[in-house]
């Protein structure tokens, strides 16, 4: 792992641990996230994140919402993966980044508990999974 992704690592955890953030920590996560944090924060604060919880494994993915007009959804894991664009052109490819605005996204607003929840059966979660 980067540096910076360890540092990031230690701030998310800080964070979840809390259930807030202080300024000092966004500053931080702005400058690892810069214009892609602030992007996040405008989706978390329009309630965009959803935490689809399977039952009765309890396990869980993200689906976001993105930022253009036509308001297309994006199903992302925080930490590993999301089917947006940019997560394959600029994360996998180019390597220039650690993560997208939505995985960010995701990973705030679960910290701050701001995610809505929904809950399907463990086949409809599966389902989804299999349609990424
Ligand atoms: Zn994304």
């Amino acid at each position: 792992m980067s540096a910076s992704s360890l540092v990031a690592e230690a701030v998310w955890k800080a964070i979840e641990s809390a259930g807030s953030v202080t300024d000092e920590q966004l500053s931080m996560l702005h400058f690892l996230f810069g214009k892609n944090l602030e992007r996040a924060t405008r989706i978390v604060d329009q309630r965009g994140v959803k935490r689809i919880f399977g039952e009765p494994s309890g396990r869980s993915i993200f689906q976001v919402v993105g930022e253009s007009r036509r308001k297309e959804e994006y199903f992302c894991f925080a930490e590993h993966y999301c089917a947006c664009y940019s997560f394959f052109y600029d994360i996998v490819n180019r390597g220039e980044q650690l993560c997208c605005k939505h995985q960010l996204a995701a990973r705030l607003a679960a910290a701050l508990g701001a995610c809505i929840e929904d809950k399907v059966s463990d086949e409809q979660l599966a389902l989804l999974l299999s349609k990424l």
